[in-house]
Parts: structure tokens; sequence; C-alpha cells
């Protein structure tokens, strides 16, 4: 049948790439519908419940900061919250937090169905209507017909699904969920260029069987950190510790034994797994001195008593799986609940993709998430967020938003997605960042919610609460550089502890770029201190990095205005140092005429740009 309404957007599949989109899409005042297998799923975390850690929590902030769902749902699910790398600079902190399954699938359900603008629909996308090379709308395993001005595909891992436990395999999506094999096969009819990638995940094991007392304890930090900029401590359930354990060298003469039955090292598993989150037997056999590996023993609920041993996901043979775990000191007696396994997935080559997200050869139609070879969840909810955007933004007659690299960390990714493709499951790291110290998780706010406001993705409350912060921040600074200290007073005298006498008279926000004293010490000799931590951490981040800060914006600006120089067709690239050879050749082959062209050609990163820059002004 013919679904009686039409839709402005439709979002096929409610993971964490989906529900972002619907809810954007929505939030701009588009008519949305989410198509999904199973409305019980929506949010679902396919492998380890925690959200964030290095880079990622960067992607989480930046999809909060445009109003999104994923850093709400953290604060109402999380049940350990971590800073990452607290004591090193604030362009790599990171928070990570262990949420609770079941509560953080169930606040992202809340918002989906009290999202204005959003209908869910329980069934599968089989079929793409495509006429004319744009999509038109979608057909479902029961014959209904949704039509829409834009589509967007979430699909995550289900394309093409095979689930691998030794040597058997079976077809899915993920454990206990169906593949999507009618959409995969009509996608593989359509021009783009597909691949096959795997993940993988480990064995559950029931905390009751663990013997605790022989494990190190590691407990969330205190004061407890939030995810999102609305978020508070008092929104957080119970918070619960994760346990650490080791495995060892008779671990590893189990798994040594046993590759034979590996179906990575049998060669039935063919396809390029998350080379920082590799198998157990991968660690193994890539680090074959290491006697050890620690194992972060996380709790997956404040209901259940399951556990997500963290590092040592695997696609061992059931018998081997028990054998492997029941050799780690503290798991002797463990009961595993569910055993792990690897799956492997239909990818599209993010290369056929616009900055959009929308594809090359279907107009009207974007991917985001798995589907374009990343993984995590992160990642997926960020690619989700833009693509839904701009597929709402498309059916609105509106230009797409294409974020910059030096502007946030969902322009980093997509920018490598589409220029670089990938050979295996992309994550996000600080280190892709050529910008990090601009682009912080602590002022993704400062840096996007002005522009989610402007693209319709930021309420009036989100706003409100942003330019308060905002206000403050400016005032205090504008207080600290207001306000001197003398030497020899007494002000000056509370702070000879920390940096001895003053030798003359200093205002506190100089003061307060000294590394041995912080926002509470300056702020004390004036009697008045500000009790907001974020607004706090952003005066203080702010006054500290101030050079650096401004340093790396020259370098954009100054990039930026070199754009339009033009590069001579005789340019001999050998002799440009610092370039590889691979990035040499693809400049040789295209021989772009400007500095902007060059930067367009896939795989020439942005400090490749920046080397052909200092050559250019060296050489003429
Ligand atoms: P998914 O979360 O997979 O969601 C896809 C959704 O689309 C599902 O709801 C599905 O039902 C629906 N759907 C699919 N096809 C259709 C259709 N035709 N019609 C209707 N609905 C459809 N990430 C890491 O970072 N580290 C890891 O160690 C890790 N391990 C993993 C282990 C396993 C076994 C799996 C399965 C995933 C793992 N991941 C890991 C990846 C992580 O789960 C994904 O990156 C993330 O869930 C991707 O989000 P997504 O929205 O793209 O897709």
């Amino acid at each position: 049948m013919d679904y009686p309404d039409r839709f402005d957007v439709i979002i096929i599949g409610g993971g964490h790439a989906g529900t972002e989109a619907a809810l954007a899409a929505a939030r701009t005042g588009s008519k949305t519908l989410l198509l999904t297998h199973n409305i019980e799923t929506l949010g679902q975390m396919s492998c380890n419940p925690a959200i964030g850690g290095i880079g990622k929590s960067h992607l989480v902030k930046e999809i909060d900061a445009l109003g999104g769902a994923m850093g709400l749902a953290t604060d109402q699910g999380g049940i350990q919250f971590r800073v990452l790398n607290a004591r090193k600079g604030p362009a790599v902190r990171a928070t990570r937090v262990q949420a609770d399954r079941v509560r953080y699938k169930a606040a992202i359900r809340h918002m989906l169905e009290n999202q204005e603008n959003l209908t869910l629909f329980q069934q599968a996308a089989d079929d793409l209507i495509v006429e004319d090379g744009s999509v038109k709308g979608v057909v479902t395993s029961g014959g209904i017909r949704f039509t829409s001005q834009t589509v967007v595909l979430c699909t995550g891992t289900f394309l093409g699904g095979i689930i691998h436990i030794g040597m058997e395999r079976q077809t899915g999506g993920r454990a206990g969920d169906p593949p999507a094999n009618a959409l995969a096969q009509r996608l593989r009819a359509l021009p783009f260029n597909v691949g096959r990638l795997k993940t993988g995940t480990p064995p559950r094991i029931d905390a009751r069987t663990v013997d605790f007392s022989r494990l190190a304890e590691q407990p969330g930090d205190t004061p407890v950190p939030v995810m999102s900029y609305m978020g508070s401590r008092d929104q957080h359930p119970a918070q619960v510790s994760c346990h650490i354990a080791y495995t060892n060298e008779r671990t590893h003469d189990i798994i040594r034994k046993n590759l034979d039955r590996s179906p990575m090292y049998s060669g039935s598993i063919e396809s390029v797994g998350p080379r920082y989150c590799p198998s157990i037997e991968d660690k193994i056999h890539r680090f074959a001195d290491k006697t050890s590996h620690q194992i972060f023993l996380e709790p997956e609920g404040l209901d259940t008593h399951e556990l997500y041993p963290n590092g040592i996901s695997t696609s061992l043979p059931f018998d081997v799986q028990l054998a492997l775990v029941r050799s780690i000191e503290g798991l002797e007696n463990a009961h595993i609940t569910r055993p792990g396994y690897a799956i492997e997935y239909d990818f599209f080559d993010p290369r056929d993709l616009k900055h959009s997200l929308e594809t090359k050869f279907i107009d009207n139609l974007y991917f985001a998430g798995q589907i374009n070879g990343t993984t995590g969840y992160e990642e997926a909810g960020a690619q989700g967020l833009l693509a839904g955007l701009n597929a709402a933004r498309r059916a609105q007659g509106k230009d797409a938003w294409t974020p910059r690299r030096d502007e946030a960390y969902l322009g980093v990714m997509v920018d490598d997605l589409i220029r670089m493709g990938t050979q295996e499951p992309y994550r996000m790291f600080t280190s892709r960042a050529e910008y990090r110290l601009l682009l912080r998780e602590d002022n993704a706010d400062l840096r996007l919610t002005p522009i989610g406001r402007e693209l319709g993705l930021v309420d009036d409350a989100r706003f409100t609460r942003f330019e308060q912060k905002r206000a403050q921040m400016e005032a205090e600074t504008e207080r600290l550089a207001a306000t001197w200290v003398q030497a020899g007073s007494d002000e000056a005298k509370q702070l000879e502890p920390k940096i001895g006498a003053l030798p003359r008279e200093y205002r506190l926000l100089d003061l307060l770029k000294r590394p041995e004293l912080d926002y509470h010490d300056v702020a004390s000799v004036t009697g008045q201190q500000l009790e907001d931590e974020a607004v706090i951490e952003q005066v203080q981040i702010q006054a500290k990095y101030e050079g650096y800060i401004v340093r790396q914006q020259q370098d954009i600006d100054k990039l930026r205005r070199h754009e339009s120089m033009t590069l001579p067709a005789s340019l001999d690239y050998t002799r440009i140092d610092g370039l590889s050879n691979e990035i040499r050749q693809k400049l040789d082959a295209a021989r772009p005429e400007t500095l902007a062209q060059a930067g367009r050609i896939s795989g020439v990163t942005p400090a490749a740009v920046s080397l052909l820059l200092v050559h250019l002004k060296k050489h003429g």
C-alpha cells in the first residue's frame, strides 16, 4: 500500500546515527519518519555500554552543543564517570562514561517519542524508490511505500551481516537481531563502491560468579563529571565501580593453541577489524612478547549482574572462550551469560559522499554511521546529526551545513572520510585534528551552539543557558583583567606561598596564566568567586592557553587567506620537503591550480597544504 502521508525526511535505522538524524531533522521543523526494525531496540548499544573516551567525548559534546540526544541520555544513564588525561592539557582531556544499557536506551526512546514532527514506524526497509537518479522514498518488508523528499540510511552493521563464533556462522545484524539483506542487495545493485568490514564483542560474565576480592577496584571520579552542557550530577543514577583483571601466560597459551579454530586465523573472516579495539586473539598474535593484557570488568547496568569484560573481544569457539575466561585470576568460576562473536558487514566507500553526507550517485540520499566505514556510537551519532540536518535542509530548499576542520571534530571526521576513505573501521582520536587546542571538549558549546541555534537545532532553554554562561565568562574575564594586585599589598601576600613576593603590580588575569595559580587562588584575593564550574573552567583555560590559542587561530586565518594562491603548472612536487610519496603522486597526477583545489584532493591533508604554502612562500 501507499502510506497516505508524505514525509520531508525518512531515516532508516534507529541506532545511534538514526536517532540523532531523526531528532535533528525533526528539530528543524521537517516532517520526519524514523523507520526501524524494532522500536524496542531504539538507541541500543550493540557492544560496550560506554559513551565517550579520547576523541569520542569531543564528538558527544559537539552533538550536545548542537542540541542532540547522546550527552543528555548519558547523564541520565551513566553509572560511572571519569575524566581521562585529567593531568594533561585541555585539548586531549576526555570524559568517559559507563552507562546502564537499559536506562540509556529508555532516555533515547523518551526523547524520540516526545519530539515534535517525528513519527516512528517499526518494519524493515527493504527497497529504495529511486527515479531519475533521485531517491523518492522507501518500501518496507510489509510492502508499505513511504514517500519523502530525502532519505537517510543509518543501517549500522546490519547490511549483509554475518556473525561468527568459531567455525559457526549465521546471518544477523548483531546477536539476536536479523540482518538487512534485502536492502543490502538493493544497494549493491546501485552504483556504490561496497566493501566488507568486521567488528567483535567479548563474552558477557555473570558478576555473581566473579571473585572481586582478587581484582583491583576502579571507582569513578569525584566530583562526578557531567557529559551534557544541559546536564547535572543530580540526574545521574547510583554510581558504581569497575574492576581490573589481567590475562596471563596460561590465557595466552589457550588462545595460541586454538588459533586454528578462530574464524579470523582460519581464513573464514577476511575483512578488516577495528585497529584500536582488537580481539584478544589479535592482541596475542600481534604483541607476542607481552605476557599479560589488562581487562576492565564493567557493569552493564544497575539492575543486572552482567559484566562487560573490556579487552577480550573474541570470535573463538565457546569452549575456548570459557577456558580463556576461567584462566584469569578472579574469574576461575565465571559463568558466561552470552558468548562473544565477530560480525562482518557491508560498508560503502565514504569517498562516494559529499561533505553534506549526501551520496554523489543518488540525489537526496544520505548515509550516516557505520555504513560509512566508521566504528563507535559517537562517530555514528555525530554523522547522523549532520546527515539528518542536511536532509532536512535539502527538503526545505536550504544549503547544506558542512562544518570545517577548524570548527569541529565532526568536520575533521567527515573530511577525513570523504577525502581519504577508510580501509579499516574509522574511529576518532584527538590526534586526527590539527587544530585540537581550539577543538576542545570543554568549548564545543562556544564553538557550535550559536551555529546550532541559527540552523534551528538548539531550543530556547539550551540557548538561554548558553548565553548566560557566555555572559558570565566574559564578565569574569573582564573583572580579572581590570583588577590589579599591588606589590606588597595584603592581596599579594595571600598569593606569596605559591608564587613568592610580587616585584611589581599585576593584573589578576595575568597572574592566572601562571602554572602555580588556579582560578580560586586569584579570585579569592578579591573576596568574590564564581561557583559555576563550567564557567570557571573556561575563564581559566582561556587565560592559561591564550598565547597558543591565538597562534593556532592565526595559522587557520593564514591558510584561509592563501587558499586562492596559485600553484605553478611546472611545480615539482618531489622537491617539497615533508610531503609523503603518496601525496606527492596525487598532487602530481591532479596538478591543482590553487591551494584550495589541492586541499580538496582525496588524501591531501591540511598539514600537506601547509607545507605547500611554506614552499610557495619560500620559492615564489
Ligand atoms: P547500529 O547501532 O548498528 O544501528 C542500526 C539500526 O538500524 C538498528 O536499529 C537496526 O535494527 C536498524 N536497521 C538496519 N537495517 C535496517 C532496515 N533495512 N530497515 C529498518 N531498520 C534497519 N564500536 C566501537 O566503537 N567499539 C567496539 O568495540 C565495537 N564493537 C562492536 C561489536 C559488535 C558485535 C557490534 C555489532 C558493534 C560494535 N561496535 C563497536 C560498533 C557500534 O555498535 C556501532 O559503531 C554503532 O552502533 C553504529 O551505530 P549506527 O547507528 O551506525 O548503527
